[in-house]
């Protein structure tokens, strides 16, 4: 079996205790064993990582921004490789995994010119002989802790803009996608960054590896932390970092909600919805969780949705490229789906389709066999109604639930009353009702006449409410995340000159009366 090292200061270090990780759709095939790095390794990483910072900061950003460009064209080149084996390890089909290594691509073209630009501005001073500028300044080291649903994506969100701004980097990526993430940091390497740059340090979250790397800001090892997973955890490594006053990026879970109005082309809102619902077994944080239904096609919706339902392929990605979603990405999720049907059921909502988890007795459509991974069956509520546990809580999984509202007003307020606001859709061809939802909903992200889920790298990423803290990922929008302004006075008047007291205030001179005039 293949063994995998912690990547610290461009070494390879092994830890004591291990862990394996393996293929989400076949249990039984192993990709590796991996370290679980102890607490001493991770403050080792942060002190590399210091050491990396002081000259990576020095290197100047074209430079920087090269070497992005470099790791760009080393995922181009690896791109078939790197997507086979995430679909391999986590599960999602080849073709959401071409498109979360693609999305790291298109990271680095972005943050390449990027390294070009970093534009500060020049001020003009109140004085005479005295020239102002601000200049953009990375924070240090940067803690980066990342989930395993999107593991080349989401990292790439972080560590690129990160890297171009000057930062250095302890990433302890998630354990369910190791294989991966190990590839991912080698082509990140390979691209030019000096050892220390980079560091990766693998194993669990609470009580191992992850925790201890928050505790590292305790330590005052880490200057900034970004986080993506689930809200009680990132709720948790909000705390610690606000108590070091370091403000971190928190990309949390969701709870997103399609409202689909009586106006809308219902097969292009079926085909939206199944897509958002039941695409990557519904683990994504943009996963459809409450699906909103205007009365009037409340009930033609659920006839046309439960026919194309009825017809999702489910198996091993891997063996057939035209399944719509694979495995759970571990055991915990599907324990924590399958505990859903209990909690619906105890809530009163109505079981429209879903049968737990596939097994040979009780397959669906499913190809292959299905006691190598945990398959869930596509799962559909209705009679959901606000107060419900069901209705407020993320499921991650394939499942959905059906609220029934009588216009877009009661259609957005519902939309809007649960604790999450990460991604939203309507359906409709109405311009006003559109535009009301654009302006009322509370959401970071928002779609028209399309699916819940998707993201473009030059596009702002990122929630409000429980989905997040306000910081955003990609786009120039993140770069305010891994940089502070240093403002910077300049003075040339070889004298000591006050602002507000030494400066000139223009005086005003006699009134002038309009009315004189008339
Ligand atoms: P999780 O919070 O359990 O784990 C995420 C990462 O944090 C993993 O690397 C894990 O090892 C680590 N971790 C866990 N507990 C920790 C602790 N106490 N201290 C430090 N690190 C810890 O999340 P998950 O359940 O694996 O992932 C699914 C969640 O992630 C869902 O809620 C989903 O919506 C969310 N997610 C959000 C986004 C986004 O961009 N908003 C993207 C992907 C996933």
């Amino acid at each position: 079996m293949k063994k995998y090292s912690n990547i610290i200061g461009g070494k390879s270090v092994s830890s004591q205790k291990t862990f394996l990780s393996r293929n989400s759709s076949n249990l039984e095939d192993i990709l590796g064993e991996f370290p679980d790095a102890n607490l001493e390794q991770v403050r080792e990483a942060c002190i590399a990582a210091k050491q990396g910072f002081d000259v990576w900061r020095k290197t100047p950003a074209p430079i920087r921004g090269q070497i992005i460009g470099n790791i760009g064209k080393a995922i181009e080149r690896e791109k078939e490789a790197l997507s086979q084996l995430l679909s391999r390890e986590m599960g999602k089909t080849l073709k959401e995994a071409r498109g979360d290594v693609q999305e790291a691509i298109d990271t680095c073209h972005f943050f390449q010119s990027e390294g070009r630009r970093l534009y500060g501005q020049t001020v003009p001073s109140e004085m005479h002989n005295k020239e102002l500028s601000t200049y953009r300044r990375p924070l240090g080291v940067v803690g980066v802790i990342t989930a395993g649903n999107f593991p080349v994506a989401v990292p790439s969100w972080k560590i690129i803009p990160a890297l171009v701004t000057g930062n250095s980097i302890v990433w302890k990526p998630s354990e369910d996608a190791a294989a991966t993430s190990y590839a991912f940091a080698k082509l990140l390497e390979e691209g030019g960054l000096p050892d220390g740059v980079l560091n990766v340090v693998f194993g669990g979250g609470a009580g191992s590896t992850g925790e201890f790397l928050v505790q590292m800001m305790d330590e005052k090892r880490l200057n900034k932390i970004a986080f993506t997973g689930s809200t009680a955890v990132g709720r948790k490594i909000g705390e610690v970092a606000g108590r070091n006053l370091s403000h971190p990026t928190l990309e949390l879970g969701g709870k997103n909600p399609m409202i689909v109005m009586r106006d809308a082309d219902l097969d292009n809102a079926v085909a939206g919805a199944l897509w958002a619902a039941f695409g990557t077994g519904g683990q994504r944080c943009t996963s459809l969780g409450n699906l909103i239904l205007d009365e009037p096609i409340h009930d033609a919706f659920i006839e046309k949705f439960l026919e194309k339902v009825k017809t999702i392929k489910i198996g091993d990605p891997i063996k057939h490229e035209d399944v719509l979603y694979g495995p759970f990405i571990n055991e915990r999720f599907y324990k924590a789906w399958d505990a859903h049907y209990d909690m619906a059921k105890a809530d009163g909502a109505t079981l429209l389709h879903g049968s737990r988890r596939i097994t040979d007795t009780n397959k669906d459509n499913f190809i292959g066999d299905p006691s190598t991974g945990f398959f869930g069956s596509p799962t559909v509520w209705a009679g959901v109604t606000k107060d419900m546990d069901i209705f407020k809580t993320e499921v991650f999984g394939p499942t959905v639930s059906i609220v029934k509202v009588n216009g877009i007003d009661e259609a957005i307020e519902t939309a809007n009353s649960v604790d999450y606001g990460l991604s939203s859709a309507i359906y409709t061809n109405n311009r006003m009702w559109a535009y009301q939802f654009k302006d009322q909903i509370q959401a970071g992200m928002s779609s028209i006449n399309n699916s819940t889920t998707g993201a473009e790298a030059h596009m702002p990423f990122g929630g409000v409410k429980g989905s997040g803290n306000g910081t955003r990922e990609s786009g120039i929008w993140v770069i305010e995340s891994y940089t502070y302004w240093h403002g910077v006075n300049d003075e040339l008047s070889g004298k000591l000159q006050l602002a507000q007291m030494d400066t000139e205030y223009g005086e005003v001179k006699q009134a002038f009366d309009v009315s004189s005039l008339m």
